[in-house]
């Protein structure tokens, strides 16, 4: 099982270490805290565009639709979501460093953790992760 975004709080993450260990009789193996700085954060996020008639994702910078504002699979239109907005993310970062990044004291010194560059594609960073799985 892999949790993405999840735990965001010590609460949650004692909650779910108690669950796991109940429920499976085995703790959690791997912990990947994938590292970036937060101007390329601002950059991913605020460049996303998601079709608003089949969900699918562009980026206006890494992966930009044939035609400006309109989706390659079914020509919908492109939008922006709240969330992605600079001013929104810059405000989820700053919750993020009150609520969830002391989860990173929670679990550094457990087997498995591991701290993960970021920067690159997803197949860079999946490669980076890779081999901790093996
Ligand atoms: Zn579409």
């Amino acid at each position: 099982v892999v949790f993405d975004g999840f735990p965001r709080t010590v609460v949650q993450a004692q909650g779910l270490d108690a669950l796991v260990v109940e429920r499976r009789g085995v703790g959690i193996t791997h912990i990947f805290h994938i590292v970036l700085d937060d101007e390329e954060i601002v950059t991913r996020l605020a460049g996303r565009r998601v079709c608003e008639d089949c969900g699918a994702i562009y980026h206006v910078q890494y992966q930009p639709p044939r035609v400006d504002g309109r989706c390659d699979r079914c020509g919908g239109v492109l939008r922006q979501r709240k969330d992605d907005q600079p001013e929104v993310i810059r405000h989820r970062l700053t919750v993020y460093r009150t609520e969830t990044a002391p989860l990173v004291a929670y679990y550094r010194s457990r087997p498995g953790y591991v701290e993960v560059d970021g920067s690159g594609d997803a197949a860079a960073v999946t490669n980076r992760i890779l081999p901790f799985l093996r």
